[in-house]
């Protein structure tokens, strides 16, 4: 999919360089990392329209091999390219117009030449075999997943940070996804191979120890959401009837002795959907379906086919959501990255916040519709403990950056869409743009000043300040402020640490019916309150669950 750039209107200023919140010196990027992350003109002169990616697994040694064929278009014209596979992985050969040709591979970096200039649709293949990285603790870390479950096998992958060319010869560039791509993937008989997408059918082997199953994916997809579940599943179908009055396949992958709970756990799937639609708009992959796959780790947005590890609990594996409430936190949230992630994805690895902190949000709005707005708040501070401010939301550009060491992306970034919907003041403009967001940028990949640019305009004022202030941060606003008799009035005096110096945002005080603004400053400020008894001041007067800020009471 070729990326479409947006022309920043120049009366918006570009968010600044993060290089001061980030030591990138001390970051230690490889070349690996820039290799993958970055832009050249072996990456950006050709756009990728199609894989067809065939692979065959070998439980016992932990091994695969494949073929992948990638079909692509010329941007401008090119003799050589580059493609992406891990080092652990051999790459065989790479066939194009039925000749061998030459590659170099550098690390991770495979530079292919092909001895001409290439100026129109071409296709080649890359054969390929290896034991890929086996995953220590996916999916945090990232790569395949050997598991059992009652004696037999139950595999999968998760790659989000490390890249699909972990285990498979890509273009592993955030910014260029295939507008389609095909899946065969062949496995020991009597087990069970779900891939992305719409199920194509499945064949034994004429030796008959094998049996290939094969998918087809018809969007654009992120490489790493390219995945396969291998397992003794069963297959649970339902269907949903869209607001278009269209039908969308459900389909429920679940281990055998799991259908009964499934069942029921499940039911909580059609309401999200009905949620998220009338919010954003038809669930973005109606032709391939909607599927939850039983997966050997907790997690994963895997386009079409989620991975779903959360044991049929409620919260997250049983906890961290408030004790009277009942949903089950890897559905809402993965399925919310269908939409934020999938439909809408970053072009550059540093700006996963927009994965992250839009779908954590989508949790409180999930929860205000079920449970009421009083609900969401709750659940809006129980997220609370979990911003650390221990880095900025947008990370490094140009480098396969995977170097989060907080859950600011997630909890900050949700306190700060919260932050945006409350300072708009006006829920049906906050909701209809972001319905908008999904027809100007579903389907595509987006950056930050992308994405800052349109909501400045959609929302007619300029939200760098706002959005600087919280991406490029590590800490957020502190309001250091005390309350004391000054004469025969009774003052509060205060002033702000962490802010940017163009920050500003409609914050005030709210005393019964009044409203009293309070001015972003460094410098020592004081207003006289409306009444003068020390007793009556109420730390609930501050905005305390509309704005993310940090309240610091001084003592007198
Ligand atoms: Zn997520």
């Amino acid at each position: 999919m070729n990326r479409i750039f947006l022309i920043i209107p120049l009366y918006f200023f570009l968010i600044s360089s993060i290089n001061s919140q980030w030591n990138l010196k001390k970051m230690n990027f490889s070349k690996s990392d820039s290799l993958l992350g970055g832009s050249r003109p072996e990456r950006n002169s050709w756009d990728i329209r199609r894989y067809d990616l065939k692979v065959e697994f070998f439980p016992e040694s932990k091994s695969i091999q494949g073929v992948c064929n990638f079909w692509v278009n010329p941007i401008k014209p090119f003799k050589r390219i580059q493609i992406d596979l891990n080092e652990k992985m051999e790459l065989d050969s790479i066939y194009f117009e039925d000749k061998k040709i030459e590659f170099v591979r550098e690390k991770s970096v495979v530079w292919l030449d092909f001895n001409k200039e290439i100026n129109q649709r071409i296709f080649f293949k890359c054969y390929f075999h290896g034991s890929p990285i086996v995953a220590k603790n996916a999916p945090w870390d990232g790569g395949f997943v050997w598991s059992k479950s009652n004696g037999k096998l139950w595999a999968g992958v998760a790659c989000e940070g490390i890249g699909a060319s972990v285990w498979w010869p890509c273009k592993d560039d955030s910014q260029d996804e295939p507008d389609s791509m095909s899946l065969s993937y062949k496995i020991p008989n009597g087990l069970v191979c779900i891939g992305n997408g719409k199920f194509m059918g499945s064949a034994v082997d004429l030796q008959g120890d094998k049996t290939t199953w094969n998918w087809q994916i018809t969007y654009p997809i992120n490489p790493y959401n390219v995945t396969f579940y291998i397992g003794d599943y069963i297959q649970i179908q339902d269907t949903f009837r869209m607001s278009n009055n269209s039908s969308l396949d459900l389909n429920y992958w679940v281990l055998r002795e799991n259908e009964v709970i499934a069942k029921k756990h499940f039911a909580q799937v059609k309401p999200m959907l009905r949620i998220y639609e009338k919010l954003m708009g038809p669930y973005p992959f109606s032709n391939d379906g909607y599927s939850l796959v039983e997966s050997p780790y907790l997690g994963m947005e895997h386009q079409s086919a989620i991975a779903y590890g959360n044991k049929f609990q409620r919260g997250y594996l049983g906890g961290r959501i408030p004790d009277d409430m009942n949903w089950d936190f890897i559905i809402i949230h993965e399925s919310g990255h269908e939409y934020f992630g999938n439909s809408i994805s970053a072009a550059d690895h540093g700006d996963l916040w927009i994965h992250e902190s839009f779908t954590t949000w989508l949790e409180t709005y999930y929860v205000e519709k079920i449970y009421g707005k009083s609900k969401a708040v709750e659940y809006l501070n129980y997220q609370r403990p979990w911003i650390q401010n221990k880095e900025p939301l947008r990370g490094p550009y140009g480098v396969r950056f995977n170097g989060w060491s907080s859950s600011d992306i997630y909890y900050r970034g949700s306190w700060m869409i919260h932050t945006l919907r409350n300072g708009i003041k006006n829920d049906e403009l906050f909701f209809s743009v972001l319905k908008k967001l999904f027809i100007q940028f579903g389907y595509k990949t987006v950056n930050s000043y992308e994405l800052v640019s349109f909501f400045s305009k959609e929302f007619n004022m300029n939200l760098t300040p706002f959005f600087n202030q919280y991406l490029l941060n590590s800490k957020i606003p502190k309001l250091v402020y005390k309350v004391e008799k000054k004469g025969r009035n009774l003052v509060f005096q205060y002033h702000w640490e962490n802010i940017r110096s163009d920050f500003s945002w409609p914050f005030a005080l709210q005393i019964g019916k009044k409203r009293i603004p309070i001015e972003f400053s460094n410098e020592q400020k004081e207003i006289v309150l409306p009444f003068r008894r020390i007793s009556r001041w109420d730390d609930s007067f501050l905005p305390l669950n509309t704005f993310l800020f940090e309240p610091i009471k001084i003592s007198q």
